[in-house]
C-alpha cells in the first residue's frame, strides 16, 4: 500500500503527525510503528506512579545504555509503542520558556518563536484546572491536570514548605512565566477511567482517537521496524522495512525519536562521511550534524531514607522547584521530589534531583551498523565547567533546604551521597560518580537557518539537499526548551502537519 504521506516511527510527534496529516480526507497517511498498538497498553503503563515499572522491562521500553565515560555508563529508555516515549514518561506536561523558542526564531527559525507557538500550546490542551485563558485551552486533545493537595505525601508536603522558607515563592502554575522562579506541582498528561481512577493520557491515545483512526485515509501499521529509507536522484522514495516490505510516497517523515531518527538516517546514508565510510554505509548526503549536538537535561539524584520505614511512594503528584541560578536569564534548573517504587537496599524512600535545563556539553548518537533492530551508539553530552559550577550552587540550595524546618520536621536522612554537599566541587565528584539523565534526549537532527554547516533541517524540518524528507521529533530542536520535552515534541508535530 502506498500512501501521499509515511510517518516512520508513532511515538509522541509521530502520532500528533499522523492524527494531524490525515484530517485531510484526500491525503492518504501511512503511519508505520516499530512497537505494538497502544491498544496492548497494560496496567504498568496506566498507572502514573508506575513509570518505573515500564523502564523495568516491559514490551513497551527499549532499554539502552548511554556512555558517560570510559568507565561508566547509564541506562535509558525509549518507549516502543504506539505513543512511543509518551507511554513511558513521567507525564510531566511544561512547554519551556518563552526565552527558549524566542532564542529558536533568533537563530534564524522563522516562525518558531514564542508568540507563534504560544497559540499552538494552548490548542493542544484541556486544561482541567484553568480553562480558556491567555495562557491555556480547554478544547485540545491533551487533559492536563496538576494533582490536589490531598495527594501528596508528607515527603512532598516538605519539600514545597522547606523551599517555599528559602524565599521560593509558591507557583499556582509553573506554565505561566510570569510565575516563575517558584515552586509547584508539575501539571501531568492524565485522564480519568470510567471507575474515576487517574490513568496515564498518552500522546496516541489523545490524538488516535477511535474516529481518528475510522479514516479511510489513515493506515497504521505497528510491529514495523523502518531500516533505511530509499532516495533516488535527490528526492527520498520509499522506506524499506527490516522483514523487507517496502512504502513509497512523496513525502516521508521520520519521526523515531532523538537516537532514532539519526540512526535511521545513518543507516540511509544520509548523515557524516567519516561514520558512513567506518560503516560501509555509501553516502547519500554528508550532512555531519546528523547524531551531533546530543543535549539531554542532567542532575544528581540524592537519596535519603525516612526513619519511620514508609515507603514514600508516589500519587499521579510530582512537586518541582524551577529556579535560575545566579547568573542565568531564564530559568535553568528544576528540582524534583521523587519517590522511589519500591525502598532502595538501604531503606531509601525518596529522593531529591536538582536536574539542569541548559547542559551545555554536547554528545552524539552514531548508529553501529545497518542493523535496523541495533540501537545506536549514545555518548551522553559531559557537563563543562559552566555546569559544574552551577551544579554546585544547586547542591548548596539542597544543603539549605535540608536546614528547613519543614525538612528537619521530616525526619528523613541523606544517605548517597553521605558527603557534605558544601563540599568544595562537589559538583565534580559526584558528577564522576553518576550524573543522571531526565530522559530529555534532542538536538540529533537539528533545524538551523541556511549556512549552518551543522543544521540538518531546514526551517520547515525538510532534511537539507534530500527532497521529499522530514525529520519531525525531538531531535528537531535545536536547543532544548528549559522544561520537559514530550510537550514540545507534540508541538512541533503540530506545527510541522501544517507545514507539509
Ligand atoms: C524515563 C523518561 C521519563 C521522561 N519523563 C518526561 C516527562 O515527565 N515529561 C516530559 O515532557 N518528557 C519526559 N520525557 C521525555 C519525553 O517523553 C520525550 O522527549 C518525548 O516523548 C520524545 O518524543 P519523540 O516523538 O521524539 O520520540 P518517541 O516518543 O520516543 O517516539 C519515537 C517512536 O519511533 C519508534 N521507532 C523508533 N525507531 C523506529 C524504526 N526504525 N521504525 C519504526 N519505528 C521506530 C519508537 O518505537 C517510538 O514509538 C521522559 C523520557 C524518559 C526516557
Amino acid at each position: 500500500m502506498d500512501a501521499d504521506v509515511i510517518v516512520v516511527g508513532g511515538g509522541t510527534s509521530g502520532a500528533v503527525l499522523a492524527a494531524r496529516l490525515s484530517e485531510r480526507a484526500d491525503r492518504r497517511v501511512l503511519l508505520l510503528e516499530q512497537g505494538p498498538d497502544d491498544t496492548a497498553y497494560d496496567a504498568s503503563v496506566l498507572r502514573p506512579a508506575a513509570a518505573g515499572d515500564v523502564w523495568a522491562g516491559t514490551p513497551f521500553a527499549r532499554p539502552y545504555p548511554m556512555t558517560a565515560s570510559a568507565e561508566r555508563t547509564v541506562q535509558m529508555v525509549r518507549g516502543r509503542v504506539l505513543g512511543g516515549t509518551s507511554a513511558v514518561n513521567y507525564l510531566a506536561t511544561l512547554r519551556g520558556q518563552p526565552a527558549d523558542y524566542d532564542a529558536w526564531a533568533a537563530r534564524g527559525l522563522p516562525g518558531w518563536g514564542w508568540p507563534d507557538i504560544l497559540a499552538t500550546f494552548r490548542a493542544m490542551e484541556t486544561d482541567v484546572d484553568f480553562g480558556a485563558t491567555a495562557l491555556h485551552g480547554d478544547a485540545g486533545p491533551l487533559r492536563v491536570r496538576r494533582s490536589p493537595e490531598h495527594e501528596r505525601n508528607e515527603a512532598h508536603r516538605a519539600f514545597l514548605a522547606g523551599v517555599r522558607e528559602l524565599g521560593v515563592p509558591w507557583s499556582e502554575d509553573i506554565n505561566d512565566p510570569r510565575r516563575l522562579p517558584g515552586v509547584g506541582i508539575f501539571p501531568l498528561t492524565v485522564t480519568e477511567n470510567a471507575e474515576g481512577t487517574v490513568e496515564r493520557l498518552t500522546v496516541s491515545r489523545a490524538y488516535l482517537t477511535d474516529a481518528v483512526r475510522a479514516r479511510p485515509n489513515l493506515t497504521v501499521l505497528t510491529g514495523v521496524t523502518a531500516a533505511r529509507v530509499d532516495v533516488e536522484d535527490g528526492r527520498a522514495t520509499r522506506v524499506v522495512a527490516a522483514d523487507g516490505r517496502a512504502w513509497a510516497a512523496p513525502e516521508i517523515v521520520v519521526a523515531c525519536g532523538a537516537t532514532g531518527s539519526p540512526a535511521l538516517l545513518q543507516r540511509s546514508g544520509i548523515g557524516p562521511k567519516d561514520l558512513l565510510d567506518a560503516l560501509g554505509i555509501p553516502v547519500v548526503a554528508d550532512l555531519p550534524g546528523v547524531g551531533a549536538n546530543l543535549q539531554d537535561h542532567l542532575g544528581i539524584a540524592l537519596l535519603y531514607r525516612h526513619p519511620g520505614g514508609t515507603p514514600l511512594r508516589g500519587g499521579p503528584v510530582q512537586p518541582v522547584w524551577v529556579g535560575r541560578t545566579p547568573d542565568a536569564s531564564s530559568v535553568d534548573f528544576h528540582v524534583l521530589a521523587l519517590p522511589i517504587g519500591e525502598p532502595g537496599p538501604d531503606g531509601t524512600h525518596f529522593s531529591l534531583v536538582p536536574f539542569l535545563l541548559d547542559v551545555t556539553g554536547r554528545g552524539r548518537v552514531d548508529a553501529t551498523g545497518t542493523d535496523p533492530e541495533a540501537e545506536p551508539a549514545v555518548t551522553m553530552p559531559r557537563p563543562t565547567a559552566h555546569d559544574l559550577a552551577r551544579l554546585d550552587w544547586l547542591l548548596d540550595r539542597i544543603a539549605a533546604l535540608e536546614e528547613t524546618a519543614a525538612f528537619t520536621a521530616l525526619g528523613v536522612e541523606r544517605v548517597h551521597p553521605a558527603s557534605d554537599l558544601r563540599a568544595p566541587n562537589a559538583a565534580t565528584t559526584l558528577a564522576d560518580g553518576g550524573l543522571i539523565s531526565y530522559g530529555h534526549l534532542g538536538g540529533t537532527c537539528a533545524m538551523g537557518p541556511d549556512g549552518d554547516p551543522q543544521a540538518v533541517l531546514d526551517p520547515r524540518c525538510r532534511v537539507r539537499g534530500i527532497k521529499g524528507l522530514r525529520v519531525v521529533d525531538a531531535s528537531t530542536m535545536p536547543v532544548l526548551p528549559a522544561g520537559n520535552t514530550y510537550l514540545g515534541c507534540a508541538m512541533l508535530a503540530e506545527r510541522a502537519a501544517r507545514l507539509i
